[in-house]
């Protein structure tokens, strides 16, 4: 029976990316997937998501502005454009919960450039908008969208060319940690295999819990 160093469950974005940057650093993947590649079930398929450093929460910020340069990686490697800078705005409403403030503070402490605007320039700047005044905005110019599918695809595409597996139609029904804790078990609807480590490492890796559907 095969040996992997990683398995991964589940390929939209997340499982993508793991499979891939594993299969970068030399490892042996296999990744099982439920449905086929590229299907609409999950969340990552279509083609938009908003990226941007823009977050109530520091550590995000530092993780969104790290993420770029992935992003520029990714598309060197694909030779393809994935991601559109745009420029964004967040809306706060009156006691806006979290307030601007916070996204403001963490913006401040991460080095990221930002506008405050009234609801007077937003209107004016984009006219498509009508807000009230007492709304205030947060402007990033670092902000885009991303081609979350193609995204998604071209990741998958060079987790294979990188060596990784991908099992689609494979579906993981029980992960079971080996006693003496170097291995681990995963059992799918086309067989067992075995790795070293799994993502997503949050699942409970408990003999009695099967994988929720
Ligand atoms: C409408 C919408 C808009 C969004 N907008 C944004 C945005 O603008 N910006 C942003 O950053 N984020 C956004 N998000 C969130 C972002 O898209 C998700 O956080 C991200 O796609 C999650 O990726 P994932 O790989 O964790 O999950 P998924 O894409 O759901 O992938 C999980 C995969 O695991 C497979 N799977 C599950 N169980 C098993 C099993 N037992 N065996 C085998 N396979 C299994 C599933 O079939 C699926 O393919 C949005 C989400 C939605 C739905």
């Amino acid at each position: 029976m095969d040996h992997f160093d990683v398995a991964v469950i589940g390929l939209g974005v997340l499982g993508s990316a793991a499979a891939y940057q594993a299969a970068l650093r030399g490892k042996k993947v296999v990744a099982f997937e439920q449905f086929e590649l590229g299907h609409v079930h999950g969340a990552s398929h279509d083609t938009s998501r908003i990226v941007r450093t823009a977050n109530a929460a520091p550590q995000y910020v530092s993780l969104a502005k790290s993420a770029y340069k992935d992003w520029a990686d990714l598309e060197k490697a694909t030779d393809q454009k994935l991601l559109t800078i745009t420029g964004g705005v967040i809306f706060f409403p009156k006691g806006a919960s979290p307030p601007h403030v916070d996204f403001t503070t963490s913006l401040d402490a991460k080095n990221v450039p930002y506008e405050v605007l009234d609801s007077k320039e937003v209107n004016k700047r984009w006219p498509q908008f009508n807000i009230p005044d007492t709304v205030e905005t947060v402007y990033t110019a670092d902000t885009g969208i991303a081609h979350a599918a193609k995204t998604v695809l071209a990741m998958q595409s060079l987790a294979r060319t990188n060596g990784a597996i991908l099992k689609e139609h494979t579906r993981v029904n029980r992960v079971v940690p080996k006693k003496s804790g170097s291995d681990v078990m995963i059992e799918t609807s086309k067989g067992q295999f075995h790795a070293a480590k799994i993502h997503p490492r949050h699942r409970r890796m408990d003999e009695q819990a099967p994988l929720s559907p």
